[in-house]
């Protein structure tokens, strides 16, 4: 993470008392807080300690200094090994056997599904969560997406709330390839160059991009911006990594979980569209939809409800998914 220059607002999901940390520089520098307060950092060129007020209090104190997230990532890693370490003994009092078994499982479960597992172990620990300034403006709409397993109709959830034109919009995405004679740029694609793209990556301007046939795609928060500031919703089909990037954008999506249905009426879904799927893979797209559900709650992502930290911040991880919303047949569903 580079040092950011500019100020940012975070949300602590950890209770910090500065008398208790042995480790802190200078104790009457340090500043307490609790989970679910909001702190304005204002500086953060320290790897180990920021600088923060808590939100609402710049006028009444000196800022004081807290540990930085990495910091305090590393001390809660640090502790969840000694724990685990600890738990590892126990186990292996009560019988070798069981725990081998135990580990088996995991490793098991762990090469079934890859792509989610890959990406949630390497997900940071919850200590601080990126909140952004919201001001609500008048006939701006915020834009919806929609994550999930893949294979369960998401796309097609999308299109068919895209068929309603007055409401719903995509955004224009960004590609590198070059421009077909029948497209025009701006409308179809935004055609830029690799390098331009490669910059764009850089500058972290898109909230998802991918490379196909060597060529790069990718849709941009301004193309967002764009959809949301004519008015109309935004829909957006992501990857749960995507979010990340969204949550310190003003843009505060609707995230809304498409869950599968249960395993008979995906099977019954999958006969109507003429398609033959094994029941393995279905049982593992519920499988998947569970794991991103339990990882994406553990990891601040889907949390239900809507967050109001304080009157004027609001985390943008608003996910009704409790119960999560279903669509197990695409035709006929309706976002009202
Ligand atoms: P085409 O070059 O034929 O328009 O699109 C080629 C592929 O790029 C399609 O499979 C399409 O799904 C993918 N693609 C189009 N737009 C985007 C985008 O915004 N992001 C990503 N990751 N892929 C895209």
């Amino acid at each position: 993470r580079p040092p950011l220059t500019q100020t940012v607002h975070v949300k602590a999901h950890f209770d910090y008392d500065p008398e208790e940390d042995l480790y802190i520089p200078c104790r009457e520098l340090g500043m307490s807080f609790q989970k679910g307060d909001i702190l304005h950092v204002i500086s953060q060129s320290d790897p180990n300690w920021w600088q923060a007020y808590r939100d609402g209090e710049e006028d009444q104190s000196l800022a004081g200094l807290i540990p930085s997230r990495s910091f305090q990532q590393h001390r809660e890693a640090m502790r969840q090994t000694v724990v685990g370490d600890n738990n590892n003994k126990e186990k292996t009092k009560k019988g070798k056997l069981l725990c081998a078994k135990k580990h088996q499982k995991k490793k098991k479960k762990k090469m079934l599904y890859p792509s989610y597992n890959e990406d949630f172990d390497s997900e940071e620990i919850l200590t601080y969560e990126d909140v952004a300034l919201y001001y609500p403006r008048a006939n701006c709409k915020r834009p919806i997406v929609l994550i999930g397993p893949p294979n369960i109709g998401r796309h097609e959830l999308r299109q068919k709330l895209m068929e309603d034109r007055e409401r719903f919009a995509a955004a224009i995405p960004h590609t590198s390839r070059a421009k077909r004679d029948s497209e025009l740029n701006g409308q179809d694609y935004h055609f830029i160059s690799r390098q331009e793209f490669e910059n764009d990556i850089l500058q972290r301007k898109f909230v998802e991009h991918g490379e196909y046939e060597k060529a790069y795609y990718g849709t941009s928060i301004k193309a967002i911006q764009v959809v949301v500031n004519s008015g109309k919703i935004c829909v957006l089909n992501l990857h749960p990594l995507s979010l990340k990037i969204l949550k310190s954008s003003d843009l505060k999506p609707f995230v809304v979980f498409v869950a599968p249905p249960s395993l008979e009426k995906l099977r019954q879904k999958k006969q109507r569209q003429g398609e033959t799927v094994k029941d393995e893979e279905l049982k593992e797209t519920i499988e998947k939809a569970r794991e991103m559900e339990e990882h994406g709650s553990l990891n601040g992502f889907l949390l239900p409800g809507l967050l109001m930290n304080s009157d004027r911040y609001c985390s943008v991880s608003m996910v009704p998914n409790n119960p999560p919303l279903r669509f197990p047949q695409t035709r006929g569903s309706s976002i009202s």
